[in-house]
């Protein structure tokens, strides 16, 4: 049999473009190398503990927001119970060379109000740096249903630097932290990252925040389920190792078992730096493989999970950003762990009970663990002791930072070993290429006839980032007006 569309990947931005296929009344096949679906942002449990791994809060999805529309048009609203972070402050930052704290509150006037009451002389920046990133956070095709298609991604590519833009705030150095500290939601250091990309992640934060009860796992589950009734196929443990081509386009794919599968249609979802390696040599141009190869990747990261003896009310609907110093986000690799900044999020995200869990995220350097690196995902017993070794000193560094942690039991770490044999980014890329300045990240359509890329490469990390890939792949195999068309529908 040949399928209408085989998206290969079953991550958001995957599951995403085969729901909206299948909703189109095409046959979709999913193909996931790993055993279970989306595992990246699946979640998992360790002694009875769930953690979220890839997933925490979303920004954007508040009511009548344009991504609430995309949501709802997906059926994620009716399957899903979305709850509000706080509304005080969701992301609070801890500056540790001056012991001094911040929060953010949820939506531009209160983070106005708020900070213009703490840095009055600022008042006036602030505004106006507020002011542009509520009109630039949703200027993405499909959620501005009017931005032309054809625009996409070159405001990404040039203009200003987020540290450019924040040498307004120089007098202000908290204000550099506060406004740089998403930075570490896309992995881009600040002096690499377009302002309009900051815009795109903070700004939907600051416009309003959610986390889905039952976390990254109910998420799964639903675009699971409705991927189900729309009639579309998930295959796990099938990794693909070569595409089928004719001269002219796209048949299908071989996995390693040798299997072949026939499409009219093939969705990528990988990091686009896999591709070259799945293409017959010649069918599609050099210089294009040697740009997707080239394409720079964000760092890694250690993620640890841990459990804690005392509740964590410090982390009820709120993230906790820890940054050394005073001033614009570093996210530098190569200084010592205990001089990098890093976020901590509740193990699980729900309204009820106490929280007991934390994820802790620090990014990391694929050369911390290189040494380990096997092929067959073999683990050796120094590997584990290393691992057990970093735990331990993250552990200690989250207990001298906040008094609150002083009992966490470590129960897990993921090093950007784990972070590669999870979505197979090279070198545990934690959120695969990033966009950088001067960058041109590839787009959905290739020259090669039938292949479509998607990916939190094509558009930007996060649900938000995903899912505006997913329309805009499965916007060019259904036809953009068809589906915005939909959304319209919607709103
Ligand atoms: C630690 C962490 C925390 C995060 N927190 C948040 C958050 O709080 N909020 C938020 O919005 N976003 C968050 N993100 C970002 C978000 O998880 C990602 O942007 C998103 O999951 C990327 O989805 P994707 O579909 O583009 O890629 P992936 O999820 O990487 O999907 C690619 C899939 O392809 C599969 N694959 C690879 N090679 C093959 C092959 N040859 N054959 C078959 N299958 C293959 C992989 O196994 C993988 O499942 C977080 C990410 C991480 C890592």
């Amino acid at each position: 049999m040949t399928y209408d569309a085989i998206i290969i990947g079953s991550g958001l931005s995957g599951l995403t473009n085969a729901l909206l296929l299948a909703c189109s009344g095409r046959q979709v096949l999913v193909l996931e190398q790993h055993p279970q679906p989306a595992p990246v942002v699946r979640g998992f449990s360790r002694a009875g503990q769930y953690f979220d791994s890839g997933f925490h809060y979303a920004g954007g999805l508040g009511i009548n927001s344009p991504f609430r529309t995309l949501f709802r048009h997906l059926g994620l609203e009716e399957k899903l119970d979305l709850f509000s972070f706080a509304a005080e402050g969701f992301d609070c930052l801890q500056i540790s060379e001056t012991g001094e704290t911040f929060s953010l509150p949820v939506g531009f006037a209160a983070i106005k109000t708020k900070l213009g009451e703490q840095f009055p002389q600022a008042r006036q920046k602030i505004t106006t740096y507020l002011d542009e990133i509520a009109a630039k956070w949703s200027h993405f095709p499909y959620l501005d249903l009017d931005t032309a298609i054809s625009d996409f991604g070159i405001e990404i590519v040039h203009g200003h630097s987020l540290h450019e833009r924040l040498q307004d705030f120089s007098p202000w150095p908290q204000l550099q932290s506060l406004f740089s500290m998403h930075s570490l939601l896309y992995g881009v250091s600040p002096g690499d990252a377009p302002t309009s990309l900051n815009a795109q992640v903070a700004g939907s934060y600051y416009h309003s925040v959610h986390g889905i009860d039952g976390g990254g796992r109910a998420l799964v589950d639903a675009l699971l389920e409705l991927l189900r009734s729309a009639g579309g196929e998930i295959r796990c443990r099938a990794e693909v190792s070569a595409l089928l081509t004719s001269p002219e386009r796209v048949r299908g794919v071989r996995l390693t078992s040798g299997e072949e599968i026939f499409a009219r249609d093939v969705v990528v979802t990988l990091n686009p730096a896999l591709l070259p390696q799945l293409l017959p040599k010649g069918v599609l141009r050099p210089a294009y493989l040697k740009r997707l190869k080239n394409l720079r990747q964000t760092p890694s990261a250690y993620i640890v999970f841990a459990r804690s003896r005392q509740p964590l009310d410090l982390l009820r609907q709120r993230n906790l950003f820890i940054q050394p110093r005073t001033g614009i986000f570093a996210s530098d690799t190569h200084l010592p762990l205990e001089e990098r900044a890093f976020y901590l999020a509740a193990a699980g995200q729900g309204q009820q009970g106490e929280i007991n869990g934390l994820v802790g995220i620090i990014p990391a350097s694929y050369t911390e663990v290189a040494d380990w690196e096997d092929p067959q995902g073999r683990r050796s017993d120094t590997y584990l002791a290393r691992k057990q070794q970093i735990g331990e000193r993250l552990l200690t560094l989250f207990a001298r930072k906040c008094p609150e942690l002083a009992e966490l039991e470590l129960l897990e770490l993921a090093t950007p070993l784990t972070l590669r044999d999870y979505s197979q980014a090279p070198e545990g890329a934690i959120y695969g290429v990033g966009r950088f300045l001067g960058q041109y990240n590839p787009h959905p359509v290739t020259r090669l006839k039938g292949l479509f890329l998607s990916g939190q490469a094509i558009a930007a990390p996060g649900l938000l980032g995903t899912v505006v890939a997913g329309y805009l792949t499965s916007g060019s195999i259904l036809g953009h007006e068809h589906l915005r068309g939909e959304l319209r529908a919607c709103r």
